[in-house]
């Protein structure tokens, strides 16, 4: 068994880190280790900005959106010169193994940290759910719920003034956020980078159809890396050619924080028990994820070179029920 491990959040933070990081010190230090909390990801480790944790330094925080270890983004961790960097300061605390929490990015300097010596595991903490390895990432449930609840209020008004509003989420690379949500506030479009489009035939036309049967208010859902698209040109291009008047709004940042749900809490409390499960048993270099409803783990390297597809079945039964 590993005598001092750490744990760190790294990447864009998302709702259920703090409950990844809460079973994670629970579980290593009722197994008797040394838990260090490292501070703002692989910055943090560079820096050997860590301290010691304990049962009760992660309490009060299961129900916290964002991370207590803050998170950060530090590109020079590519930089095989970094790693070793901070596997000398792994050496100098003691630190034989790191729960790192975050996506893809994070996953890569955690195989560079395991390939010398540190064992790492990886926890997927990403609202996008853009991890392929991942049916459910931490935090992907609380931001569906989050747009769902922001988008019913602007049904609201978009309602009450026969307009239609065109909703800009998250997902930079994936649809996943946009395709859900939009099935959840029954979007009369949804655009998706997996899918390219036509706006006149895709948007317009179908708005023309559906005013016909007497609907007068519509809702737009448009994922950020949608191509060629940004929803504020989006909006006054509606309005132009169908005469209903048309607003953009960009959710932005509130997607990102909030009190994490419940299925996000438990999917991070399992996987955190279930990381250090692996490490107790000396085991690194390992993805733990879920995959139909199962807590299961894989090598890291297999695991950043696996695919996912959006699932485009889904994309027809929204498509076919929102007219
Ligand atoms: P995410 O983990 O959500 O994908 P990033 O892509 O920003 O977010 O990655 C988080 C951090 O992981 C980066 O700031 C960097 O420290 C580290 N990282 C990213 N890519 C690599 C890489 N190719 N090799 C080593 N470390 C990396």
């Amino acid at each position: 068994m590993l005598k001092t491990i750490g744990v760190l959040t790294s990447g864009g933070d998302a709702p259920g880190m703090n409950a990844a990081i809460r079973a994670v010190v629970r579980t290593g230090c009722e197994s008797g280790m040394r838990v260090m909390g490292i501070r703002r990801g692989y910055r943090g480790l560079l820096d050997g900005d860590m301290f010691e944790m304990n049962l009760r330094s992660v309490s009060d925080i299961i129900h916290r959106g964002g991370t207590m270890l803050y998170s950060a983004r530090c590109p020079e961790f590519a930089d095989p010169e970094m790693v070793q960097k901070a596997v000398d300061v792994c050496h100098e605390f003691g630190l034989e193994g790191i729960v790192t929490i975050g996506g893809d990015g994070t996953f890569r300097g955690a195989r560079d940290l395991t390939l010398r010596g540190i064992q790492c595991i990886g926890l997927p903490g990403t609202i996008d759910n853009d991890i392929a390895s991942c049916d459910y990432t931490i935090g992907y449930d609380t931001a569906l719920n989050t747009i769902m609840e922001m988008v019913d209020r602007i049904r609201d008004t978009t309602e009450s003034h026969d307009r239609c509003s065109v909703v800009e989420v998250m997902g930079r690379n994936a649809g996943y956020l946009a395709l859900n949500a939009g099935i959840a506030v029954g979007a009369t479009c949804i655009l998706i980078p997996e899918v390219d489009y036509d706006i006149d035939s895709y948007i317009i036309e179908r708005m023309r159809r559906t005013q016909k049967t007497g609907k007068q208010h519509f809702i737009i859902i448009v994922a950020e890396g949608v191509r060629g698209i940004d929803s504020k040109s989006l909006a006054r291009y509606i309005q132009e050619k169908t005469g209903v008047e048309s607003r953009a709004t960009v959710l932005g940042h509130v997607q990102r924080g909030g009190s994490p749900s419940v299925r996000d809490r438990v999917l991070a409390s399992q996987m955190g028990h279930y990381a250090v499960e692996l490490l107790k048993q000396d085991i690194g270099n390992r993805v733990v994820v879920n995959h139909k409803d199962q807590i299961v783990d894989y090598d890291i390297i297999e695991a950043l070179n696996m695919k996912k597809t959006i699932d485009l079945e889904l994309y027809r039964v929204a498509n076919d029920i929102s007219i």
